[in-house]
């Protein structure tokens, strides 16, 4: 057999790595340096000189983009359908799980996955049940502490309230809604895990099938790893099992072996109860396993690589690695202050250009950003360029209202207990069901342990709706009834369009002319050719089930268009694991990155730090870091610092870029420069007085006419950019 395709694409660590004998594996190494390469090597390898078959395989990656790629990758290694592996997310694969063995996990058949915003809904519904301040209750905690004790395997009767009366109501709270989810039918993306975890541990019949199945367990990213998933991952392979299968011959005891990569400074999920410590742990849990480290990049330029390194040097508490390339020293990395977010957009977009100008790919230029809301403004200057681009990850398109509504009409089709949706759509398009109505039946269905559907139909027949109510919702209810009819034997996107249409939904955002009304029905229409386009994973769902399941799981990933040559846009948090020839970091600045959150604990601006290291690591040739001086965010202005980040890399390997104004500054923004001009008539040194921000010092000033800038430290608000045209400067 012809091992070569897969051994010789590596180096020596790589192939040490790949060849391991059988058992626990390590693989500890930076970013771009084959870890990823190797887990699907060894994939290979584990099937061609191990004989093992692809259906002895489960690899969990980190989004299903990257899952994706690897099975492409290793069919391709192997000439054969990738389809026989289970590759996926955690949460993808938990969910595959649940649905086969729903009996044995006590759900409905046709339960549904409860997406961030509707489970945060829905424990403000019950918050507000238990008539609780929600000021003082604030369902986002609320949702943080059920999220929390679930990541880390806890059901409510686990936790003690320790006497204390906040954590007592919060516990009360967990359980109410533990209660309303199980009534509902419904299960959130926490839940998926912990129950996939019970599953197993409490099925051990089910747990020793599929360990049998699953000899080798591949965990990709393993550093951002929460409790319950690396819980899950030794239930597959138990330590002690693989201590005492070692010295076993043969036979049915064989336990799985866990092979897991990882990078410490990569850890950015921390706020989502990931633990690095997972991979200390896993070398104390399996002190057999064999380590691995890979020290060569093969991705970026030495540039781009060493100010990476330059920057991750200022945390504390690494494990430690450094990184070399044999690649080209590259070009500098690019600095752009920008006036404002506008302009900012403006200058990426005229970078893009030049690059497609030059004979490059849009696919190649990836940017990246702290938080979601920033895409928008890029998006305009993209749509208006018309430049094509892809949002990635950000819940972008399933995330939209018109989609959402569209959605808990699909989904009450498929289960009618689904009070979220019910609630959502009931009075949509207006039906004449008010909050009183709506009301009643929540209280029945309390009382009765019901869903909303059996508390309406309830409510109808006992009379204890207004008469105009009681028919708004009969109404409501023959609809669904009749387009669940109607609709059963159509195919998928025939479904979704005549569910849209018979709703009333297209028609209600058609008369929206205020709302765009219109990009909203485009939305919808987009929604169709998602259905169209949709080919579900797992055969064994109706078709509407598994478009459901995938508008949940992964939302943005619906979005036409992946095969056009598109700008990639995505957060950074969602960029993990990718890489692209031209990377943007933008809205480098202070208190958006790192975020004001996080910059108050030490851990949490080392989190961010690595969420930096990480977005300058995708990069392969050219790497642009962005700030713009006045922000509006969220509907608010900020006027911004450079954010810290680019001054801890080192200065030589970065350029400024300044089309716009002549004078040129130097990269240690803030400092002081006598030999600068007056700028319509603000001087340096000059003492002002700012409307909003009080008084302060001119300690910069370049540009001319409109775009004339000034920097003034102000006694109480820091340093800050201003334009001399808007900013209304008073000599003092
Ligand atoms: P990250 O930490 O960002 O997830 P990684 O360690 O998983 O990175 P990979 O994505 O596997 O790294 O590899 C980075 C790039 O280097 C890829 O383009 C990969 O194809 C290439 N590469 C890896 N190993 C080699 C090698 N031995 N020879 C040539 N190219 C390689
Ligand atoms: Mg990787």
């Amino acid at each position: 057999m012809d091992l070569s395709p897969i051994l010789n694409p590596l180096n020596d660590a790589q192939r040490a790595a790949v060849t391991a004998p059988l058992g626990p594996v390590l693989v500890l190494a930076g970013a771009g340096s084959g870890k990823t390469r190797v887990l699907t090597h060894r994939i290979a390898w584990v099937i061609q000189a191990e004989n093992s078959s692809p259906h002895n395989i489960l690899a969990v990656t980190f989004t299903n983009k990257a899952a994706a790629e690897m099975r492409a990758r290793v069919e391709k290694l192997l000439n054969v359908p990738g389809s026989a592996l289970w590759i996926g997310t955690f949460h993808g694969i938990a969910h595959r799980l649940l649905r086969v063995h729903w009996r044995e996990a006590g759900l409905p058949q046709g339960f549904q996955i409860l997406d961030s915003e509707d489970q945060q809904r829905l424990i403000k519904k019950i918050v507000r049940a238990a008539e609780l301040d929600e000021t003082r209750w604030v369902p986002r905690e609320v949702q943080w502490f059920i999220n929390s004790n679930k990541d880390e395997g806890r059901r409510p009767q686990h936790l003690k309230d320790g006497n204390d009366p906040t954590r007592a109501q919060l516990i009360k709270l967990y359980a109410a809604y533990e209660e309303s989810c199980a009534r509902a039918g419904v299960v959130d993306f926490a839940e998926l895990l912990l129950r996939a975890y019970e599953l197993w541990r409490d099925n051990p019949a089910l747990l020793a099938h599929y360990r049998r199945r699953f000899q080798h367990v591949l965990v990709d990213e393993f550093q951002d790893t929460n409790d319950i998933q690396y819980a899950w991952l030794k239930l597959l392979a138990p330590p002690q099992a693989i201590a005492a299968g070692q010295q076993l011959a043969a036979g049915d005891a064989r336990p799985s072996y866990p092979f897991v990569v990882g990078d410490d400074d990569q850890a950015i999920y921390s706020w989502r109860n990931a633990r690095a410590e997972n991979l200390q742990q896993f070398r104390r849990d399996y002190p057999q396993a064999q380590l691995f480290r890979l020290e060569q990049n093969y991705r970026s330029t030495a540039t781009i690589l060493e100010a990476a390194n330059g920057l991750i040097a200022h945390n504390a508490g690494r494990l430690g690695k450094q990184l070399w390339t044999e690649g080209a020293r590259g070009e500098l990395i690019r600095l752009y202050a920008a006036f404002n977010e506008r302009d900012e957009a403006e200058f990426v977009t005229h970078r893009i250009r030049e690059h497609v100008a030059r004979g490059g790919l849009r696919r190649e230029i990836a940017i990246l950003y702290r938080s979601n809301a920033q895409s928008r403004v890029f998006e305009e200057a993209f749509l208006s360029a018309r430049v094509p681009y892809r949002v990635y990850g950000g819940l972008r398109f399933f995330e939209r209202a018109e989609i959402k509504d569209a959605l808990a009409y699909l989904r009450l089709l498929s289960n009618r207990r689904d009070d979220a949706s019910f609630e959502r759509v009931v009075n949509l398009p207006t039906r004449g069901v008010g909050a009183k109505s709506l009301d009643v039946l929540r209280e029945y269905a309390r009382g009765a342990g019901t869903s909303l559907w059996e508390a309406a139909g309830a409510c109808i027949a006992a009379g204890s709706l207004g008469a105009r109510a009681a028919a708004a919702i009969h109404g409501f209810m023959a609809l669904i009834e009749r387009l669940a009819g109607e609709t059963r034997a159509l195919a998928l996107h025939e479904q979704v369009d005549q569910v849209l249409r018979g709703s009333g939904l297209v028609e209600h955002y058609k008369r929206d002319k205020a709302d765009r009304g219109e990009a909203r029905v485009e939305n919808l229409d987009e929604l169709v050719s998602a259905a169209r386009g949709f080919t579900p994973e797992a055969s064994d769902l109706p078709p509407l089930e598994a478009f459901l399941a995938h508008a949940a799981l992964e939302s943005g990933e619906g979005q036409a268009g992946e095969w056009e040559d598109c700008v990639q846009m995505m957060t950074l948090h969602s960029a993990k694991g990718l890489e692209f020839p031209v990377v943007f970091l933008a809205g480098m600045e202070e208190g958006l990155f790192p975020h004001q959150r996080s910059t108050a604990g030490l851990d949490g601006l080392e989190e961010e730090r690595r969420l930096c290291y990480v977005g300058m690591t995708r990069a392969m040739r050219q790497l642009y870091l962005t700030y713009a001086e006045q922000r509006r965010l969220h509907g608010v202005d900020s006027y911004g610092q450079a954010s810290r980040f680019i001054r801890e890399l080192p200065e030589e390997l970065i350029e400024e870029v300044r089309p716009r104004v002549q004078v040129s500054r130097p990269v240690a923004v803030g400092r002081f420069r006598p030999e600068e001009p007056a700028v319509a008539g603000v001087r340096l040194g000059a003492r002002v007085r700012h409307g909003k921000f009080g008084e302060g010092v001119v300690l910069n000033v370049e540009g001319s006419g409109a775009h004339a800038r000034v920097q003034v430290s102000f006694e109480r608000q820091g340093t800050k950019w201003l334009m001399v045209q808007y900013a209304n400067l008073e000599p003092l």
